[in-house]
């Protein structure tokens, strides 16, 4: 069951938790191209080894470790990892699509400053 990287990082994007994958996959980053048009990161649920190193390095909380512990007003950002790939534009314009419709449809947990944004998920 791979990570999944939620809102929190909207706004944040730091890549903490690229420099701690051991297989390198979260994308975009820093150096890749897509990194300045992606709103958020995201994990490959197929080459994700389910290792953890990237949740405690998260400073905002953004990553869940399974599906199922994805709370519910989260769930719609699933689709958004695993349909993103890197230097595929369709699906890069897929996954961003999907986070604006999460931005859209969360103004009220957007309102929040990122560090407190998991707090306020449910
Ligand atoms: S759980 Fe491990 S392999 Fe999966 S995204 Fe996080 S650091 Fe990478
Ligand atoms: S460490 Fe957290 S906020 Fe930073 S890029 Fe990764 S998921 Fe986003």
């Amino acid at each position: 069951m791979p990570f999944v990287i939620t809102d929190p990082c909207i706004g944040t994007k730091d890549t903490a938790c690229v420099d701690v994958c051991p297989v390198d996959c979260i994308h975009p980053k820093k150096d890749e191209a897509e990194f300045e048009q992606a709103t958020m990161l995201y994990i490959h649920p197929e080459e994700c080894i389910d290792c953890g190193a990237c949740v405690p390095a998260c400073p905002v909380t953004a990553i869940y470790d399974s599906h199922d512990a994805t709370p519910s007003s989260q769930k719609d950002l699933i689709p958004a990892n695993t349909v993103y790939r890197l230097g595929d534009a369709d699906a890069m314009a897929k996954a961003e699509a999907i986070v604006a419709a999460h931005v859209a449809a969360h103004t009220d947990l957007m309102a929040i400053d990122p560090k407190e944004r998991q707090a306020a998920h449910t």
